[in-house]
């Protein structure tokens, strides 16, 4: 019957119950999380979002909203009993408006990033959120996770980019708020609520997105380093000279950059000789063209870096930023992986290195190290790929208890167990852990009060 109805209200072309269809909607990216579902809807206007939602809460059954399904935490799949609603946003992918001199557009949840990039870049103005994954992420889906991405540093996460939303709301109600305004004081900020609540208390079906000014050209630069204590002192040093240019400054270890060039086609090492860290920055060019090489070559000086790359082309930089971004898709092809999303303090990524490869050492000593990270917000990927040759099943076992550790670790010294991936199903039970009952207790009652018959997205976040 509930079958049926959705059918009617998304119309042919809006529904699937197709295995072979349904199939890659059903596992995260990683392969690691898989779900059941007997139907995915793929409404293709908000009323449509609007009476599927109603539909399943008047039946009292769990609805999972799913953009591009590039989430790390199975937040976009739906649980393994099969009586969930998948609910695509692909359909609702219209750029609705455009207006350069507000500096503003409305774009549809469904909308792939890359097009909105696209989109602001034809009419000169610049949408910096940015991501690896940002050819099949949607802003539904950006929004969803509070997103970060590589220009954090200079811009801010996916939150600091979002003037308004529409929301569809867990009975059905469509919620406006799609206005463009900077300043808005009536009351609640709204928004902010459903920004990186992971499809627990509405479904963005549209948002009002700030851009900006176009950077210009960027240089690019990759830089051997002696640790990763350096790639925090090297990061102050620059800023001290070039101020708020810096639009990315990202950490990568030698073990990530060997496994890019093992499994990436087209992939070489940047440097004749190895180094054991690496940092990848790109600086928006100011009237003082050629700060960054000067400031790179006095810190090769100071013994703050030991090799640099600075690309001359736009093809050099894209070589150099291919190498960051596939460093998730080159670690898929070593077998298992236990993956930690964290953030410390800026100061204390060294330390968190250092003693969290003792914790690594002691729980599996061969496991191997795939880490990076953006420097500026303190975000680590602590990646950990398991032994070669290694019994996956011990390292699952192991890393379970690692994990913990790490995660200990990391809010004894003031940090977050996720820092831009969200919590999903994956990391549901460490928030409880980790969280203050206060804040937990004030999630809990957001939930009741917007989600009380808890059909958005059941068992995620909380
Ligand atoms: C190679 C790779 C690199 C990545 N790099 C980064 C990175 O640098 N920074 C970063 O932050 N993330 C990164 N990610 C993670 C992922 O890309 C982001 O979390 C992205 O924002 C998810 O978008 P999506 O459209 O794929 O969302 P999905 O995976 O489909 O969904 C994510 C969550 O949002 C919910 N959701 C989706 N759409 C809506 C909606 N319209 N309304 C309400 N809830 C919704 C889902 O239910 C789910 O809980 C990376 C992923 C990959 C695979």
């Amino acid at each position: 019957m509930l079958l049926d109805n959705l059918k009617a209200i998304v119309g042919p072309g809006g529904w699937t119950c197709d295995p072979d269809a349904l199939e890659p909607h059903l596992t995260e990216w990683r392969n690691a999380l898989r779900g059941e579902t007997r139907i995915m809807v793929s409404p293709s206007t908000t009323d449509e979002v609007s009476r599927v939602v109603s539909a399943c809460a008047s039946e009292r059954v769990g609805i999972v909203p799913q953009g591009g399904n590039t989430g790390l935490c199975g937040g976009a799949i739906p649980d393994g009993t099969g009586d969930q609603v998948l609910l695509s946003t692909a359909r609702l992918n219209r750029i609705r408006s455009i207006d350069p001199q507000d500096y503003s557009m409305i774009v549809e949840a469904g909308c792939i990033l890359s097009a909105i990039q696209d989109k602001a870049r034809k009419h000169d103005r610049y949408f910096p959120l940015s991501l690896a994954a940002e050819g099949s992420c949607q802003i539904g889906g950006n929004l969803s996770t509070n997103a970060g991405g590589i220009n954090v540093i200079r811009y801010g996460t996916a939150r600091r980019h979002v003037l308004g939303l529409e929301v569809v709301l867990a009975d059905g109600t469509i919620w406006d708020g799609l206005r463009s305004l900077r300043k808005d004081t009536a009351g609640y900020d709204m928004k902010q609520v459903f920004i990186g609540s992971e499809g627990t208390l509405g479904i963005i079906t549209a948002a009002s997105l700030q851009l900006y000014p176009d950077p210009g050209e960027l240089t690019t630069a990759f830089v051997a380093i002696r640790s990763a204590f350096h790639s925090v002192e090297l990061l102050a040093a620059l800023r001290t000279s070039l101020a708020d240019r810096i639009q990315a400054f990202e950490l990568i270890s030698d073990r990530a950059l060997r496994f890019v060039v093992r499994h990436i086609p087209d992939t070489r090492m940047p440097f004749d000789k190895e180094h054991r860290w690496y940092v990848l920055i790109d600086v928006a060019q100011g009237r003082d063209d050629g700060l960054l090489e000067q400031e790179l070559m006095r810190s090769i000086e100071e013994d703050l870096a030991l090799d640099v790359i600075v690309a001359k082309s736009i093809a050099e930089a894209d070589a150099l930023w291919r190498l960051r971004h596939s460093i998730s898709e080159a670690q898929k092809h070593e077998g298992a992986s236990l993956k930690h999303d964290i953030s410390v303090p800026v100061g204390s990524i060294g330390n968190f290195l250092e003693r969290a490869q003792s914790l690594v050492d002691k729980f599996i000593p061969n496991a191997r190290l795939c880490t990076f990270g953006h420097v500026g917000d303190g975000n680590l990927h602590y990646n950990i790929s398991q032994p070669k040759d290694g019994n996956i099943e011990e390292f699952k076992t192991r890393g379970a208890d690692l994990s913990e550790a790490i995660y200990a670790l990391v809010t004894g010294i003031g940090g977050s167990i996720s820092a831009e991936h969200g919590i999903g199903t994956l990391k549901k039970e460490c928030l409880a852990r980790y969280c203050s009952a206060t804040e937990l207790d004030l999630m809990q009652s957001l939930k009741r009060a917007l989600d009380p018959l808890n059909t958005l997205n059941p068992g995620k976040v909380i």
